[in-house]
């Protein structure tokens, strides 16, 4: 069975529509993730758990959508940045879409930590109007799933953890020997449960966060399998769900 909503005709589509009431949503971005890795890294991985999970569970699964909120990138070049505004009405106006079909259960995979804030959001407000949106990001269930699998300085923006996953989805466009481990440089001001409103650049001059030289594809490999199994878990008890139970309750 088909699974890929751009692969299929309207035919095969209207027949997996009428039958169904779930898909699943990749989204990520297009930004700097250090010298190794590929500008696609958060878009091309979402993209990679999206299309397996959807196989997993003959899932319907769209296209994914590769710009996101990354203008904390923009001073390394070639970052692609939109406002979460416009991220936020662009995904809305795909899961309207997909809604005017009859599906009312959607799974976004997110690629990219910069565009939750606009994605939960957005999901509070379909849900007002009928439509279960839920939000997966592969590196929170990672770092439960297997805590010991990388150091935490290594869990984060193009570090050890993302670019093994890059390594085993698609080694050609990763340069493991430009790979560095840079350590953040600290604000001026800073004092521990500050927030400040500073770019990547202000932190890191690799773009880095912060170890990346330990990255392996058996490592990759290892987490791209669990949250895989992971979220074919959600997607079979979203599949099985009513949809009653999942939107907004009425008054008491
Ligand atoms: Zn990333």
């Amino acid at each position: 069975m088909k699974v890929l909503l751009h692969e299929m005709n309207w035919t095969e589509a209207k027949k997996y529509f009428e039958r169904n009431d779930i898909a699943i949503l990749p989204v990520g971005s297009n930004e700097q993730h250090g010298p190794q890795n590929p500008l696609g890294t958060d878009h091309l991985i979402a993209k990679a758990i999206a299309e397996e999970t959807a196989r997993r569970t003959n899932v319907l699964c769209l296209q994914v959508i590769p710009f996101g909120v990354s203008s904390h990138h923009k001073q390394f070049w070639g970052t692609i940045y939109i406002s979460p505004e416009i991220f936020k009405n662009y995904v809305k106006a795909v899961c309207l879409a997909l809604s005017y079909y009859g599906t009312t259960k959607i799974v976004i995979v997110n690629g990219h930590g910069g565009n939750l804030g606009a994605l939960k959001e957005l999901a509070r407000e379909l849900r007002e109007k009928g439509i279960f949106v839920s939000v997966f990001q592969w590196w929170s269930a990672a770092s439960k799933l297997l805590p010991n699998l990388f150091a935490p300085e290594e869990r984060s923006h193009a570090g050890a953890e993302e670019t093994s996953v890059n390594l085993i989805l698609h080694p050609h466009i990763v340069d493991m020997g430009k790979a560095v481990d840079e350590e953040l440089r600290k604000h001026v001001v800073y004092v521990e449960g500050l927030e400040l409103p500073l770019d990547t650049v202000d932190y890191t001059s690799s773009g880095v966060f912060e170890g990346s030289t330990a990255a392996s594809a058996e490592k990759g490999k290892k987490v791209f399998e669990a949250v895989v199994k992971e979220l074919v878990k959600h997607v079979e008890l979203l599949k099985e769900a009513e949809i009653g139970d999942l939107v907004q309750k009425p008054r008491v």
